[in-house]
């Protein structure tokens, strides 16, 4: 296993997986779709305040005011270290390099960009 990981992979990561699949599908955080909006379980203080911006891929929770990439919420929520958090997000890429996530990005009713 690498130890480093160039900046261009993490921008991958924090970009190319779209944070509320991530939530929803990968770390079943407890979600919903409230007023059209996707809301989930704030890992940090367990409240729905939060919501998801498409456009920087980044969960946010309105009563910590904090936002979360995909790496923040896979150290915050499994409890992994930086490291095993990019190899976590690095895994879910690979397991399905021929189903596009953007496939996958429409079932939540969201198209990708
Ligand atoms: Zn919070």
């Amino acid at each position: 296993m690498k130890n480093r990981f160039s900046s261009r992979e993490l921008f991958e990561l924090r970009n190319n997986i779209p944070v509320d699949m991530l939530i929803r599908d990968q770390l079943q955080i407890p979600s919903k779709i409230r007023d059209g909006v996707f809301r989930f379980l704030c890992p940090v203080c367990n409240e729905f305040q939060t919501a998801v911006n498409p456009t920087t891929n980044l969960a946010r929770c309105f009563r910590c005011e904090k936002n979360f990439n995909s790496i923040d919420l896979v150290m915050e929520v499994r409890g992994h270290g930086f490291k095993d958090s990019v190899q976590f997000l690095k895994n879910l890429i690979e397991i399905a390099p021929t189903q596009p996530l953007a496939k996958l990005a429409v079932g939540i009713g969201r198209p990708m960009v």
